[in-house]
């Protein structure tokens, strides 16, 4: 079996006119607020976190690596085109995911109200049963730059197993 972590952040500014945030999407669900992401892709830190959790977990380049910021095809790019790369190459090791455990860190939007959709769709596009997948919510207490509304941060740890392929 084999571990790995994935950590992201993006600052988050308000919707258009007032700042650029982009639409909020967190673990491939949009959601209606009135912040968004700052990122070159789509900005969702849930399904960055996730990617490099397994990427970390092969021992493969980050995701930064994989899909620079400077290369126009990722501009905008749904952020589930990375996961499903991080995907292919566990399965061409042979491997699954045996548990993955996220933890999202914002003030605002709630993440209990959105977790059950995020955990199936994340399950999907990981191939694996939604039991195996755990999505967490905290605040931070208002201190900070992610207590203050302006970041949004995510932890993930992934473990892999072998899929017996
Ligand atoms: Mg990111």
């Amino acid at each position: 079996m084999r571990i790995g972590h994935g950590y992201d952040l993006h600052r988050l500014e308000a919707r258009p006119p007032n700042g650029n945030g982009r639409p909020f999407v967190l673990g491939g669900i949009q959601v209606e607020h009135s912040t968004g992401p700052i990122g070159h892709s789509d900005g969702d830190a849930l399904l960055h976190a996730v990617t490099d959790a397994l990427l970390g977990a092969l021992g493969e380049p980050d995701i930064g690596r994989l899909f620079p910021d400077t290369d126009a095809v990722n501009e905008s790019a749904d952020s589930s085109v990375f996961l499903e790369e991080a995907v292919r190459r566990m399965q061409a090791r042979d491997l699954m995911i045996g548990n993955l455990d996220a933890t999202v860190i914002c003030e605002s939007p709630k993440i209990a109200p959105i977790s059950d959709a995020m955990r199936t769709r994340i399950a999907e596009l990981l191939l694996c049963s939604e039991d195996r997948v755990n999505i967490k919510g905290k605040t931070h207490e208002k201190v900070d730059a992610v207590g203050e509304g302006r970041a949004i941060e995510v932890h993930v740890v992934a473990l892999l197993v072998s899929s017996g392929a």
